[in-house]
């Protein structure tokens, strides 16, 4: 599904991951859960392109359903695949360490069961480790298609990131900031669960760097892409709070 010329939302629910497309050449954002394997190949071959064309791999962060099939793209595109360096090892297959929700709070909610079956059925309960990542920092421009540029936000993650790309005006959102809550059902801007973060005081602080960014459209790791730009979906962030 194109979002924008040249911008590709892959999701078979709950999770979206992206394909950007400049002058031939591709950049997946996010590798979704590990059985999007397929998807991903479908969608290469509508858009007439191999994996081959598949420049890098961006992860927004190291959780199962984001990096699914990163590995697998790395070894078999040759494609190499970045990180924030906080969520290096992480991504690795490192032990992660205690969320600040808990899952129990969410048990009366369908919508947990639903993204928990959907995840569970495209294997996304653990991590499918990278052997081998790139990292990246905070405020660094990536010399790829669409000139992503680094905008870390911690607090999902401690490396959470989002992507802008200043050209298109578009943010990549990763779980900095959802527009649907994956256990609540909740839609609009806000923040990922407690459940699912290991900082949520942080994750809304974090809300902070989006205030200020050149961008209208922000394409989320969960939810549909939001219109209204960057420090408006902040500013509903902050309001709606921690879930
Ligand atoms: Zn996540």
């Amino acid at each position: 599904m194109q979002v924008q010329e040249g911008i590709h939302r892959l999701t078979r629910g709950v999770v979206n991951f992206y394909l950007i497309e400049e002058g031939g050449k591709l950049v997946l954002v996010d590798a979704g859960a590990p059985g999007d394997w397929d998807l991903l190949v479908q969608t290469l071959a509508t858009l007439g392109r191999r994996l081959g064309d598949l420049e890098a791999v961006l992860l927004t962060h190291a959780h199962a359903d984001h990096i699914g099939v990163a590995e697998r793209a790395r070894t078999s595109a040759g494609a190499p695949v970045w990180v924030h360096q906080a969520d290096a090892e992480l991504a690795k297959g490192a032990k992660p360490a205690k969320n600040d929700g808990k899952a129990r709070s969410y048990l009366l909610r369908v919508e947990f069961y639903r993204t928990l079956l959907s995840l569970a059925r495209r294997g996304a309960t653990r991590i499918v480790p990278v052997k081998e990542v790139s990292t990246f920092a905070d405020g660094e421009t990536l010399a790829l298609p669409g000139r992503p540029r680094v905008v870390h936000a911690p607090g999902h993650t401690p490396g959470c990131a989002a992507l802008l790309l200043e050209q298109r005006r578009v943010l990549l959102t990763g779980d900095v900031l959802a527009t649907r809550n994956p256990l609540t059902g909740r839609v609009g801007p806000q923040v990922m669960p407690s459940g699912l973060n290991r900082d949520t005081p942080q994750a809304l602080r974090s809300l902070a760097v989006l205030d200020g960014l050149p961008a209208d459209v922000l394409l989320p790791g969960h939810g549909e892409p939001w219109t209204d730009g960057a420090a408006e979906a902040a500013r509903l962030a902050r309001a709606a709070g921690p879930s």
